[in-house]
């Protein structure tokens, strides 16, 4: 009994290294196991995919923002996510009744809190990252 039976498929010998975190990867992994950066032309292709090659971009700009510009665009993007929570919560027609009311606020809320923490966390870090530099510079 060999150990090695199941690594003698040619493409188990073979990886593809992360384009953004340089990990090696299973030739046919889509995502870095790593990271979760797409790793071929499937993963952005993908209807499913695409989601979480687009998680990835809105992660990376979360954890490593590095210009103003990322920060304005993640204050705008969910800015105005958070806006249409609170209005989503205050929505309050005269033909809705209690459950539709309920879930209405529930919704908003939910959008309110996922925006403001992904405002809260791209801003934090982009100031930690900004103090991190200003302490190498001096
Ligand atoms: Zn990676």
């Amino acid at each position: 009994m060999s150990s090695e039976s199941h690594s003698d498929l040619p493409e188990a010998k073979e990886t593809q290294l992360c384009v953004s975190c340089m990990a090696p990867n299973e030739p046919s992994a889509h995502f870095c196991a790593k990271c979760g950066a797409p790793l071929t032309s499937y993963a952005s292709t993908g209807p499913f995919e695409s989601l979480f090659a687009e998680g990835s971009v809105y992660r990376s700009a979360v954890e490593r923002p590095q210009k103003p510009i990322v920060v304005f665009g993640v204050w705008l993007i969910f800015g105005t996510m958070t806006v249409a929570g609170i209005l989503i919560a205050s929505l309050n027609l005269s033909d809705m009744d209690i459950w539709g009311r309920m879930i209405g606020v529930l919704i908003g809320v939910a959008l309110v809190t996922v925006s403001a923490t992904m405002i809260w966390k791209t801003t934090r870090n982009y100031l930690a990252r900004k103090k991190t530099d200003e302490r190498h510079d001096s």
